[in-house]
């Protein structure tokens, strides 16, 4: 999901505060209030799911420090101030993996991923 706009239209802020939940920045668990690109618009980020993430105000407005980082993508972001690095992740759905980062050119998925077989999940096989 994408947009040519700068800023994150309204389905698909919802759908990244519905997948993040609270803030991104590790240690950080205020409400999201603003959706903003992990790689900056100026630098060429586009808006689009993956490059979106769910920030508390005080954290969208420190990312702008020279010296804070914020580098990835919606699976796993990392966060660089001066010595400190840390990662964060957008928690699981429920029943579901974790989302995991986006790697170009990686095979799309592999089959623990996906259900290939037809075997019927657990809470649909007769007892
Ligand atoms: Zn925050």
């Amino acid at each position: 999901m994408e947009s040519r706009a700068r800023t994150y239209p309204g389905l698909l802020a919802h759908l990244i505060k519905l997948r993040d939940h609270t803030c991104r920045t590790p240690f950080c668990i205020v409400t999201i209030r603003h959706i903003d690109h992990i790689r900056p618009h100026a630098t060429g980020g586009e808006t689009t799911e993956r490059d979106g993430q769910g920030l508390c105000a005080r954290c969208n407005y420190l990312k702008e420090h020279p010296d804070y980082t914020v580098t990835g993508d919606a699976g796993e972001t990392t966060t660089s101030t001066g010595s400190l690095v840390a990662t964060s992740h957008p928690p699981s759905p429920p029943g579901l993996p974790p989302p995991t980062r986006h790697t170009p050119n990686a095979p799309s998925s592999t089959s623990s991923g996906s259900r290939t077989s037809t075997e019927k999940p657990a809470e649909l096989r007769a007892q």
